[in-house]
């Protein structure tokens, strides 16, 4: 009797004694995760697109954690009616057509959207970078897939699933590209951009495919996808590389041989199925906004045609691209 007594206590005691102890030892949460109204938002990305239409079957959340020095937050938008889908993504706040364009492209193809918001941008001019570190310099979201800060990468990718679906990475870039940069003769005098982005440009880690027909979208030399392939391969070793190179899209080749902390470095690496397209920024008016865009979501139309699995189908880097294109005959 005593014995079971004083087992009984002892349990209880156990029992009691659980809450306090974990209290003391619980780490505080790595994410705050918070449901956000799109249409209440007062950042700017959702007050162009305070449309009630284009929100439905559309579910926001924000995401807030800290990664080594950086506090970051990101938005998640998933299609709840097609949750399958590609991942979007949108590294760059001040990239507002690229928002856009992942936000129609959703709702159309579904999957998800994540989009970074520079944290300190809230009332004010959007950023590239993300300023809001503890100490040394901001943060570019795009090169900041790192082992060692790796809570930033998992959560970008948190929903990426397996087999992964496919990630569309989204960018919009300063109009032109600085000759001085380029390898492959003088540019035409209109060129005298300052961006660093276009199908014009060559270099050590960029091969150009320029359109044949150089028709819309692709009559702007900005307008682009790179297409990323690993050192000792061929540029057609790249993820739907021959399939968009078909279609006569402008393509920068981009030869990888350490990554850079770019998510295409990331994907690369690791095989996961990655294209990202780029257009020229032309500025938060409308009609520029709606240009832009427009051209994303053509070149996005084209790879959803071309490199999409169909679903149902694992989705994984065909063997004859893994393999690269001078072991294609074996
Ligand atoms: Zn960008």
């Amino acid at each position: 009797m005593n014995r079971a007594w004083t087992t009984l206590f002892g349990l209880l005691a156990a029992l009691h004694a659980v809450p306090a102890v974990s209290a003391q030892t619980a780490a505080p949460p790595r994410e705050i995760v918070s449901g956000v109204d799109p249409l209440q938002m007062g950042t700017d990305d959702f007050i162009r697109l305070a449309d009630p239409a284009l929100w439905t079957d559309l579910k926001v959340t924000r995401i807030e954690f800290r990664d080594d020095r950086a506090f970051w937050r990101l938005y998640r938008i998933v299609n709840l009616r097609k949750p399958t889908g590609p991942l979007w993504f949108v590294p760059h706040d001040n990239e507002n057509a690229a928002f856009e364009a992942a936000v129609y492209a959703v709702r159309s193809y579904g999957g998800e959207v994540v989009a970074v918001e520079e944290a300190r941008s809230v009332s004010g001019p959007d950023s590239r970078m993300n300023g809001d570190v503890a100490y040394g310099r901001s943060i570019d979201p795009n090169r900041n897939f790192r082992d060692d800060t790796p809570a930033y990468a998992d959560a970008v990718l948190a929903d990426l699933g397996s087999p992964a679906r496919m990630i569309v990475a989204l960018h919009t870039n300063e109009a032109g590209y600085d000759s001085k940069e380029s390898t492959c003769g003088p540019p035409p005098p209109a060129y005298t951009g300052r961006g660093e982005i276009s199908v014009l440009l060559c270099s050590d880690l960029y091969t150009p495919r320029r359109s044949v027909s150089g028709r819309w979208p692709f009559d702007d030399t900005d307008s682009v996808a790179i297409v990323s392939y690993l050192g000792d391969r061929a540029p057609m070793s790249g993820f739907c590389a021959r399939p968009l190179a078909d279609a006569d899209m402008n393509i920068m080749f981009e030869h990888v041989v350490t990554s850079d902390g770019s998510l295409s470095n990331y994907a690369l690496f690791r095989g996961l199925p990655y294209v990202n397209f780029e257009t020229q920024d032309r500025g938060v008016l409308s009609e520029g906004l709606g240009d832009s865009r427009s051209r994303l979501l053509a070149m996005i139309g084209t790879a959803m045609a071309r490199c999409a699995p169909i679903e149902g189908i694992a989705l994984r880097v065909p063997e004859r691209q893994r393999r690269g294109k001078h072991k294609k005959g074996r």
